[in-house]
């Protein structure tokens, strides 16, 4: 038996299905929605309809865009000479987020993990190789420091060696306002062969 009457017993349902969202936190969400005034319960749902309606992948770069090619792959001031690979969306955000990065990138949409059986023709591989042309002159792989994304670095700077490209790797350390003494030694280990002269 639900404790629920039916349809707050489906928001809440649908609520749990999302990432990182726990049965409290469904129920928390859920009660709150019922308290918000109607407009804005209309609103997000609104928006949530139109996000999924209108956006798309860019058919460049693999970015969430709602025009295509996407704003970044368009913008004349963007360096065209290097690309970085991340594997989400969302990781183009947080390196544009630093302002520091001009450049375009590629969205491989995962990462290699046998153990999920994602293999390389499960992401976008072949789409990157394509974009490898005369005019690229490096390729930043920025994958996450995790086990997959170490993996899907290595397999994808095999395949550029051939091609006459530049191919970095993102350096991994300790984190700014991090204390040596608490960094696990796969990241002493990353920080140590990332280091640079100053
Ligand atoms: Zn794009």
């Amino acid at each position: 038996m639900s404790y629920y009457a039916q349809p707050l017993g489906n928001l809440i349902d649908e609520l749990s299905r999302l990432p990182g969202i726990g049965p409290k936190t469904a129920q928390r969400l859920a009660f709150h929605i019922l308290k918000m005034p109607a407009e804005r319960v209309v609103k997000l749902a609104e928006s949530i309809k139109d996000a999924k309606k209108s956006i798309t992948y860019c058919s460049i770069c693999g970015n969430f865009t709602d025009k295509d090619p996407c704003s970044i792959c368009q913008a004349p001031y963007r360096d065209k000479n290097t690309i970085m690979v991340v594997e989400e969306p969302k990781d183009i955000v947080a390196i544009e987020k630093t302002r520091d990065y001009k450049g375009l990138y590629h969205v491989l949409h995962g990462a290699i993990s046998p153990l999920e059986g994602i293999g390389p023709d499960d992401i976008k591989i072949k789409e990157l190789l394509a974009r490898i042309l005369p005019d690229v002159t490096e390729v930043i792989l920025a994958t996450n420091p995790n086990v997959e994304g170490e993996a899907t670095a290595m397999y994808v700077a095999k395949l550029l060696r051939p091609l006459d490209v530049k191919v970095t790797r993102i350096a991994h350390g300790i984190p700014i306002g991090g204390d040596l003494e608490y960094a696990d030694e796969v990241t002493l280990t990353k920080a140590l062969e990332g280091r640079r002269e100053i």
